[in-house]
């Protein structure tokens, strides 16, 4: 197995294409060829994760957090992240990011906090939008099975829990093959007809390259006719956050604490109104304020995210001061650290030959002071 097949396995779960624009993924620094038989995962990367993975021979580091995010003119080893780059180079280590394309997957990271929390049947909170596309086929009939198995096969025709979607029409498909061209039906140089079936299919725009190579090598035609259309207003299956329900209503205070004891927070800072209950709840794993439209819209009775800053609390409240949602920052370490199981029981589920082990590093260089 090689660094490349574990970027694969990775990209098929979490799609580069559904990153946020500002962000970085995929192999960031070594080499996609080099062997692998053992992995180290992380939250962020530090030099205690390189040399945790350099003492355990491991040969490849993932995690959530990318090295590389910001530009970098220059690796060296006298800044922080030239550094680190500079110590996985002479450690012989790879190293992967997989960051928001794992948080906008279904069962990504706020479908795993969701779970951690004991909210149950979660979906997405905030699908992302202008991403699907409709892609339109044509076939002869005969070949039609098999063009409407390559586009499922693709990733195309999910629409929310079902699969292999599609429509078809019949209709006339008219060609005259040029000279030196060797169709698949007709002569050279003579109009030809022939019964086509028009198929189309929803698919987001990161799968639309898959689905072009699929169907061609399905398609009987030298050249298959495949148009691809922006599709506007469509829900993806995709996108940030999750909203679910607790098993029972409880009182704000046992919320806290679940979410405390479950996230092993030292400490929570909040909005809330102290009398409520909570039974909705929306998470967002990391800096998820963004997304607290979202949680208010869908009628969330509390929201759990991270990073939030005194004055945006405020946009918890309304037009009385009253606390319209209970917004809870739990801590943005603490939010995310389930991502390194997350990653490695997919790699291991996917490649069980392969060794994958979580940091025992807490990468979080944040502590809570509670006294004593
Ligand atoms: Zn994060």
């Amino acid at each position: 197995m090689t660094v490349a097949d574990v970027l694969a396995t990775l990209d098929a779960w979490a799609p580069p294409g559904q990153k946020a624009d500002f962000d970085r993924v995929g192999l960031q620094v070594g080499d996609p060829d080099a062997e692998v038989d053992r992995v180290l995962v992380a939250l962020d990367l530090t030099p205690q994760v390189v040399d945790e993975a350099a003492g355990a021979g491991a040969q490849l580091i993932v995690t959530h957090h990318p090295l590389l995010f910001k530009p970098v003119g220059r690796v060296t080893a006298d800044d922080p992240v030239g550094a680190l780059a500079w110590r996985l180079g002479r450690a012989g280590i790879s190293y992967i990011a997989i960051h928001t394309n794992l948080d906008a997957a279904r069962g990504g990271v706020s479908f795993a906090l969701a779970e951690q929390l004991g909210i149950e049947a979660p979906e997405i909170l905030a699908p992302l939008h202008g991403v699907m596309r409709k892609v339109v086929v044509f076939a002869p009939r005969d070949a039609a099975g098999a063009v409407r198995r390559a586009l499922a096969e693709a990733g195309a025709g999910e629409i929310g829990d079902y699969s292999g979607c599609s429509f078809s029409s019949d209709g006339t498909g008219r060609f005259r093959p040029e000279r030196g061209a060797s169709p698949h039906l007709g002569v050279p140089g003579e109009d030809a007809e022939v019964d086509e079936v028009r198929i189309e299919a929803v698919v987001p725009e990161w799968a639309v390259g898959a689905v072009r190579k699929s169907v061609a090598a399905a398609h009987p035609y030298e050249e298959p006719a495949l148009d691809v259309y922006p599709l506007e207003g469509r829900a993806t299956r995709q996108g940030y956050g999750a909203i679910g329900r607790l098993r029972e209503p409880e009182p704000l205070a046992a919320f806290l604490a679940r979410v405390r004891d479950a996230l092993g927070a030292g400490a929570l800072r909040y909005v809330g109104d102290d009398a409520q209950t909570v039974e909705r709840v929306a998470v967002c794993g990391g800096a998820g304020l963004s997304f607290l439209p979202a949680a208010l819209a869908a009628g969330a009775d509390a929201y759990v995210t991270s990073d939030v800053t005194y004055h945006r609390f405020f946009e918890a409240l309304d037009t009385e001061g009253r606390p319209r949602v209970a917004l809870v920052d739990a801590g943005h370490y603490e939010t995310e650290a389930i991502t390194e199981r997350l990653i490695a029981d997919r790699l291991h589920a996917e490649h069980p030959g392969l060794r994958v082990d979580v940091t025992a590093t807490r990468t979080s260089p944040m502590r809570t002071f509670s006294g004593a």
